[in-house]
C-alpha cells in the first residue's frame, strides 16, 4: 500500500532520488524554507554530496533504499531514469512525488507522445520501431526526412539519427536497432521553446513564460525568457497542454515540456517529470524560483508566484568554466558552478545575465559571449 501524504505534518526532511546539479539547486532553494535533504546516487563524486546526507549506492540496492527512506518525510527525485520499481518499493514507506505514472512516461518517447496524442496536444508524427522491416514501414509511412532515436535513455542528442533519404537507413540501423525505437517527422521548426509548469498538491497550477532554448551538438547551451517576440496565444496554448499534462498524470511538482514552434502551431517534443535545465533562469529571473515551486508543491505549501523579473538569458557553461571573476565582472551576471570535475560534453555550470528590456539583453549576452565565457 503507498504511503498517503499527511497535509497535517509538514514534511522536513526531504529525501532526493539523484544528486546531480539539480539536486544542489533544489537544496540551496529548500534551506530558506527550514527543509532538509537526503541524497541517493551512484556516483561518489555527486554535485549535491555535500548539501545534504548523501547516500553513494545504486538506485536499486535495497538495502541502500532502506537506509535512504529512513526519516525522510517524502521522496522526490532529480533524475529522471532511477527505475520506476525503486520508486514503487519507496512509495510503501513514504510519499513520492511526482508519481510513478509521470517517471515511467518521462523515461520512454513512445510513451510521452502516447499521452500528448491522447491529450490533443500535437507532436510530430511518429511509430514505433522494433525491427528493421518496422523502419522501412514507418519510413513509407513519415517519409523523409525523420529522426530515429532511442525510446530510452537518450538525452543530450544522443541516441538519435537525422534520416534524409533511403540510403541512411542501414546506417541508422546499425547504429541503434537492437532496442526499442522511435522514428519521428523531422520538424523544420522555427524555434525551440519549453514550458515549465507546477501543480500543487491541491491542483492549483502555475506556469512560467515560455523560454526559447538554443542547443548546440545536442546541448542546451541558451535559454532566453520570456521567449523573444512572445505571443500571448502561444503562452495560452503551451499552458493549456501543460495543464493537461499535469491534469490527466495527478501530477505534484514541476513539470517541463519540450516544444517545437511552426509558425502559430506548438509540437511537443517531450516532457521531464522534473526541474528542467530551461528554468534555470528562474532563480534570478522570476519571482519564485523552479526549485522553489517544486518543494512547495511537494510539501502541500501555496506556490509562489512564476512573473518574470525582466528579462533573463541563462548560458551553459560545457567542457570548461571561465575565471569567475571575468563573469562577475559582467553586470547582473549570476555564476553558478555546480563542483563537476571538467569533461568534455559535461554541463558544468550556468550564467544567467538579467536586463529590464530585450534589446538590454541582447546587448549583454553579446558581451558574455564576447568576454570568451563559455565559448
Ligand atoms: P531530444 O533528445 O528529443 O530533445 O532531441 C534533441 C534535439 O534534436 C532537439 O532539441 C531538437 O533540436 C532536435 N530534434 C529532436 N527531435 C526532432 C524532430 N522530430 N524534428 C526536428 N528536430 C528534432
Amino acid at each position: 500500500m503507498p504511503a498517503i501524504y499527511d497535509p497535517a505534518t509538514p514534511p522536513r526532511k526531504i529525501g532526493v532520488l539523484g544528486a546531480g546539479q539539480l539536486g544542489r539547486m533544489l537544496a540551496l532553494a529548500g534551506y530558506p524554507l527550514g527543509l532538509e535533504f537526503r541524497f541517493l546516487d551512484p556516483a561518489p563524486d555527486s554535485p549535491s554530496r555535500h548539501l545534504g546526507e548523501f547516500v553513494n549506492a545504486r538506485y536499486d540496492d535495497e538495502a541502500a533504499l532502506a537506509r535512504f527512506v529512513d526519516g525522510v518525510d517524502l521522496v522526490t527525485f532529480e533524475f529522471e531514469n532511477v527505475p520506476a520499481h525503486v520508486l514503487a518499493f519507496l512509495e510503501d514507506h513514504v510519499p513520492t512525488a511526482p508519481g510513478r505514472e509521470a517517471l515511467a512516461t518521462g523515461q520512454d518517447r513512445l510513451a510521452e507522445k502516447t499521452l500528448f496524442r491522447e491529450l490533443g496536444i500535437e507532436t510530430p508524427p511518429f511509430a514505433t520501431v522494433d525491427s528493421r522491416a518496422d523502419l522501412e514501414e514507418a519510413v513509407a509511412r513519415i517519409g523523409l526526412p525523420a529522426v530515429l532515436k532511442t525510446r530510452r535513455l537518450g538525452y543530450d542528442g544522443k541516441g538519435q539519427f537525422v534520416l534524409r533519404s533511403a540510403a541512411d537507413l542501414d546506417e541508422a540501423w546499425k547504429a541503434l536497432g537492437g532496442v526499442p525505437l522511435i522514428l519521428e517527422g523531422f520538424v523544420a521548426f522555427d524555434r525551440e521553446l519549453s514550458i515549465i509548469a507546477v501543480r500543487g498538491r491541491n491542483g492549483e497550477t502555475a506556469f512560467y513564460p515560455l523560454t526559447e532554448n538554443h542547443h548546440e551538438g545536442g546541448i542546451l547551451r541558451l535559454s532566453l525568457a520570456p521567449a523573444p517576440r512572445l505571443d500571448p496565444a502561444l503562452q495560452a496554448t503551451a499552458e493549456e497542454y501543460a495543464r493537461r499534462v499535469l491534469d490527466r498524470l495527478g501530477y505534484v511538482g514541476v513539470l517541463a515540456i519540450e516544444l517545437f514552434q511552426r509558425g502559430g502551431d506548438l509540437l511537443a517534443n517531450e516532457l521531464a517529470p522534473r526541474v528542467h535545465n530551461s528554468g534555470h533562469w528562474t532563480i534570478e529571473g522570476a519571482e519564485t524560483s523552479q526549485f522553489e515551486n517544486h518543494l512547495r508543491a511537494i510539501c502541500g505549501l501555496p506556490l509562489g508566484q512564476t512573473t518574470p523579473r525582466g528579462y533573463s538569458a541563462m548560458l551553459n557553461l560545457i567542457g570548461t568554466t571561465p575565471n569567475p571573476a571575468k563573469v562577475l565582472a559582467v553586470p547582473n551576471a549570476h555564476l553558478h558552478l555546480y563542483g563537476k570535475a571538467p569533461r568534455p560534453g559535461r554541463k558544468l555550470g550556468h550564467v544567467t545575465v538579467r536586463a529590464d528590456n530585450e534589446d538590454e539583453l541582447e546587448r549583454m549576452r553579446l558581451g558574455i559571449r564576447g568576454s570568451g565565457i563559455g565559448s
